[in-house]
């Protein structure tokens, strides 16, 4: 029984770590057997928003330039993975900017986004079919696609299986999924966990951040490239690519931290920002960055 209690959600084995990282709402719990780090209990509170938590105009003034830029690239730099005519079905779609990337380069696709925050409701282009709907109602969605993306949403999901399973249905065969995640060997993270370790929980604030424990729908799980490989290995995907890319943009971070308001005043901020934007960009050369993005083939 009491090993039952330390079950890892991931790849299953029984592990033992009996010196859990403590935060605020929750527990990180670290895998000794496939790497994943996991948030136990669960804190996540289904009567609220996760666009509660911010300030929305902040985080759409941030984000849109961020993610827009990003996406952008991402389907310039692997076009082989699109074509005309192409079905995407993105999952956590929040204002629709990846679907919008891929009607731009792809006048033909077909776009259809999830998004269960009624916040987004008149940010998207009305177009687009949108199912205002979490992942754990994909069984309602209408037919499979080419591709289904879920940008920045994975590590918010308390059973990433069970999600995977549900993606599968909806994933024509040698069809595309992509992902993207935090990345726990990341730069930043591996400072997170050193100072929150060595201070026994006193300098845990960073990890606190990363989890966003603040939000009623912060991040469940860590993962590393190679505890999302063995989470997307056991569901029948293979791994195609998988690479690191910035977790903030680096000339905006300052924005990034008006989109929450416990970081200070003007001159915290100056510093906090200036710190992350110079490991962002160390993390950038040395392949140590902060998010990963995973693109797999359902076989
Ligand atoms: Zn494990």
């Amino acid at each position: 029984m009491e090993k039952d209690k330390n079950f890892c959600p991931i790849c299953k084995c029984n592990f033992i770590d009996d010196q859990p990282i403590k935060l605020s709402v929750t527990n990180l719990y670290n895998c000794s057997h496939c790497g994943v780090v996991f948030a136990k209990p669960n804190f996540h509170n289904p009567n609220k928003d996760f666009f509660d938590s911010y300030q929305v105009d902040q985080w759409l003034k941030y984000y849109r330039m961020f993610r827009k830029k990003s996406h952008k690239q991402f389907v310039e730099k692997h076009k082989e993975l699109f074509k005309n005519g192409i079905s995407v079905l993105d999952i956590g779609c929040a204002a629709g900017w990846f679907l919008d990337e891929v009607k731009r380069k792809f006048s033909t696709a077909i776009t259809v986004g999830m998004e269960p925050s009624p916040f987004m409701k008149d940010k998207i282009n009305k177009s687009y079919l949108i199912y205002w709907f979490g992942a754990e109602q994909l069984g309602k969605v209408k037919g499979k696609f080419d591709m289904v993306t879920l940008w920045n949403v994975f590590e918010h999901f308390s059973d990433p299986h069970k999600i995977i399973r549900l993606v599968t249905t909806k994933i024509k065969r040698n069809g595309y999924l992509v992902l993207s995640v935090p990345n726990q060997k990341g730069l930043i993270s591996r400072i997170a966990y050193f100072l929150a370790r060595i201070s026994g929980g006193i300098l845990s604030m960073p990890l606190e951040e990363l989890f966003q424990t603040d939000n009623a729908f912060g991040h469940l799980f860590h993962y590393d490239r190679q505890s999302l490989s063995k989470l997307l290995g056991k569901n029948d995907f293979k791994v195609l690519w998988c690479e690191g890319v910035d977790i903030v943009d680096v000339s905006n971070v300052r924005q990034r931290l008006k989109v929450t308001t416990n970081h200070g005043d003007e001159i915290k901020q100056q510093a906090l920002a200036t710190v992350v934007a110079q490991l962002t960009r160390i993390a950038s050369v040395t392949d140590f960055q902060d998010e990963i993005v995973v693109a797999t083939r359902k076989i």
